[in-house]
């Protein structure tokens, strides 16, 4: 197994293994970049079939924490942990437990936060043995409708630019994934007027958007080719690939899955289709934007910060066309220079 060699490497200062015997913690903390302060972003527990996979994912995911917090204007740099398990395993006290104190021995270099498989309860168990712990009850707590409102906001962007429209009323928007994320943007989607085709792997979760927001439910293999304008990618990441972008009707690709495209080239391909694509990482920059008012928490300011998702996305869209370059090579340069101005 390289690390050093490995494609997403991509000179992260630090990757460390974390186990404890006792409570069968496995995990892996990755920190990408600290120029522009600790290194934050989220803990995801995933059932990975290798520790392969799990190391990918989480050298893709610290990265993308880098430019995310750097684009986001934030004081923090890019970081990101995730823990190999079941993500529905019930005995979770002393599993975050020995978390917490994996994280504790980096002394405040990386925070970890809620991210797939993790709930604030969670982190709060965590919490426990480190103060290095974000989105805590009481303060920022559920990053989730804050990522939703980013996204949502980034929807209507997305729109704003390539069709002119204000509102997205009588559009039709396929949602992947309704889970904390996906049925808050649901939320706003619907209560814009927007027609919803959505799916998922959990029928709960289905039947509270079908119930509450009149959406159409298809299987998941089917989201791909429902004749939509927006596509929001919203489950887990590498859904625009070489088998799903041949089969995409939508025009915009919007969502706040973290790494949506399975590889960089797939940013090219939707450009050269005429595929409108926000980039993830900007997108859905909500919760983590969210997470950093943590301090002296104040909702408004938050919101507030979140709101300008909209502009930076409208900036990154028009930069693109002048500038003949996909919408993520333009993002990427920004967030580039903002990490390298910080050195
Ligand atoms: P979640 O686990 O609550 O929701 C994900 C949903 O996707 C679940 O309901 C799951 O059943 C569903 N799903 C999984 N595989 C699927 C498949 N093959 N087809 C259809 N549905 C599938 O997670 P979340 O917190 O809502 O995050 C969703 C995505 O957004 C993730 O990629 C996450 O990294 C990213 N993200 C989340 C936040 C946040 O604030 N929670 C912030 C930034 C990015």
């Amino acid at each position: 197994m390289a690390i050093f060699n490995h494609i997403s490497f991509d000179d992260h200062e630090q990757v460390v293994f974390c186990h404890d015997k006792e409570s069968g913690l496995k995990a892996i903390i990755a920190i990408h970049n600290t120029n522009l302060g600790p290194a934050v972003g989220g803990c995801r527990m995933w059932n990975y079939e290798s520790d392969d996979e799990a190391i990918t994912d989480v050298l893709r995911l610290s990265r993308g924490m880098t430019y995310k917090n750097a684009l986001a204007g934030l004081a923090m740099g890019g970081g990101k942990s995730v823990i190999i398990a079941d993500p529905k395993v019930q005995d979770r006290e002393a599993l975050f437990r020995a978390f917490g104190r994996c994280i504790d021995t980096l002394g405040g270099k990386y925070y970890s936060a809620e991210d797939v498989g993790v709930s604030t309860a969670d982190i709060m168990i965590a919490h426990q043995e480190t103060p290095y712990m974000a989105g805590l009850e009481g303060k920022s707590g559920d990053p989730s409708p804050f990522t939703a409102l980013g996204t949502y906001l980034g929807i209507k962007a997305a729109v704003k630019h390539q069709r002119g429209l204000d509102s997205l009323k009588g559009l039709k928007i396929s949602v992947q994934g309704v889970g904390h994320v996906g049925y808050y943007l649901c939320r706003h989607l619907h209560a814009e007027g927007a027609e919803l085709i959505v799916t998922d792997i959990h029928q709960d979760s289905l039947d509270r958007v079908a119930t509450e927001f009149g959406a159409t439910v298809v299987a998941p293999q089917d989201i791909y080719h429902q004749d939509v304008d927006v596509y929001a990618p919203c489950a887990l990441g590498a859904t625009i690939n070489d088998i799903t972008i041949p089969m995409l009707k939508a025009t915009i690709v919007a969502g706040c899955a973290n790494n949506q495209l399975a590889e960089v080239r797939h940013g090219e391909m939707l450009k050269d289709l005429g595929i409108l694509y926000a980039p993830d990482y900007v997108i859905n920059a909500g919760g983590i934007i969210n997470v950093s008012f943590e301090k002296d928490y104040d909702a408004s300011a938050a919101t507030a910060k979140v709101e300008e998702i909209y502009n930076t996305l409208l900036t990154i869209f028009t930069q693109s066309v002048e500038q003949n370059r996909t919408t993520g090579d333009v993002a990427d340069e920004m967030a580039r220079n903002i990490i390298n101005a910080a050195k």
